[in-house]
């Protein structure tokens, strides 16, 4: 049989949040925008919880969305916090459940610790249940809730500056987690039929010796990809991150990691296509995934 599937002519964001985790749209607004905005293979990759894929599954069946279920893995590597997306997963996987259920585990106590760090530090009250507030899902209390909240309040413009002067390391509302190894997010995703990918690379500040030391064991760990064009990027940082994906033959994915309208730069379905030297993650799927395909004939 002749397949027409072209993997880089294809409109694919393989990575957004919704309200399951810190987006600021629900399931069914997320996708109808990304349809809107003429992507055709989305991946759900919400920060540690897979809550979200079911409905999204049928949601997208409606729109001739081809749906990729995922997450968004909150790993510790040394001092550093990495995310790996898991693509593909079957999101009954119970390792790969559980394992999300323990890393979701120590973020209600993180957010007490950093409430009371700011109430300390900087004399701002009642931040824990104003951060509540803006969770959708009580089990997934972010940094992103926090900061919304201290927008709310008028204490900071935008969410950006709520990082800069009070989330990040070093500052007052900075409390240290310990989150999944990366040995075993790589399991979990494995264990799960789906493929590991590198999210937004060029985030992390890690020396040129950590970063190669950290690519040598992913690689080493049987991850698959790299984040080569996300919003997080710069063009430079394409084409770095394009280069590293053929060094160590990393395939390549594309994702907004979009949040929200007001808080993401780059919208659904709107960055540029990967560079030809690339290959996509999604090259193989149907082949990979073929009961995947079945269920997308829109891209055969
Ligand atoms: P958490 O997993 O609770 O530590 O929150 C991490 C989330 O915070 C990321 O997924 C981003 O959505 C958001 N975030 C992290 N750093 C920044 C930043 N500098 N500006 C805006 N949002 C950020
Ligand atoms: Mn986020
Ligand atoms: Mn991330
Ligand atoms: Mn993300």
């Amino acid at each position: 049989m002749r397949t027409f599937y072209q993997p880089h002519d294809i409109n694919a964001d393989l990575h957004c949040h919704s309200q399951f985790s810190d987006g600021i749209l629900s399931v069914s607004h997320l996708l109808e925008r990304a349809a809107h905005n003429g992507v055709q293979m989305l991946a759900l990759t919400d920060h540690d919880e897979l809550i979200g894929l079911n409905e999204a599954s049928h949601i997208a069946a409606d729109l001739h969305l081809s749906l990729v279920p995922g997450v968004e893995i909150s790993v510790s590597w040394g001092s550093a916090t990495i995310h790996v997306l898991g693509l593909q997963i079957d999101p009954t996987h119970e390792p790969l459940r559980q394992g999300l259920a323990q890393t979701r585990q120590g973020r209600d106590q993180r957010a007490r610790d950093i409430a009371a760090s700011l109430e300390k530090s900087c004399g701002i009250a009642g931040v824990y249940e104003g951060a509540l507030r803006f969770a959708a899902n009580p089990d997934m209390i972010s940094r992103s809730h926090f900061a919304r909240f201290l927008v709310e309040k008028g204490i900071c413009k935008d969410v950006r500056s709520v990082f800069g002067r009070y989330l990040t390391q070093g500052k007052p509302g900075y409390v240290e987690t310990r989150w999944a190894a990366l040995k075993d997010a790589l399991e979990w995703i494995h264990g799960a039929g789906g493929v590991a990918i590198v999210a937004h690379p060029g985030r992390y500040s890690l020396s040129a010796n950590a970063r190669e030391a950290f690519f040598d064991e992913f690689k080493q760990l049987g991850g698959e990809g790299v984040e080569v064009v996300t919003a997080s990027h710069t063009t430079a940082q394409y084409h770095e991150f394009a280069k590293l994906a053929k060094n160590y033959d990393f395939m390549a994915s594309r994702g907004s990691d979009f949040h929200g309208p007001e808080e993401s730069r780059i919208d659904l379905g709107n960055l540029p296509p990967l560079p030809d030297s690339v290959v996509p993650i999604w090259h193989d799927w149907p082949a990979r995934y073929p009961a995947w395909h079945a269920r997308t004939p829109q891209l055969s």
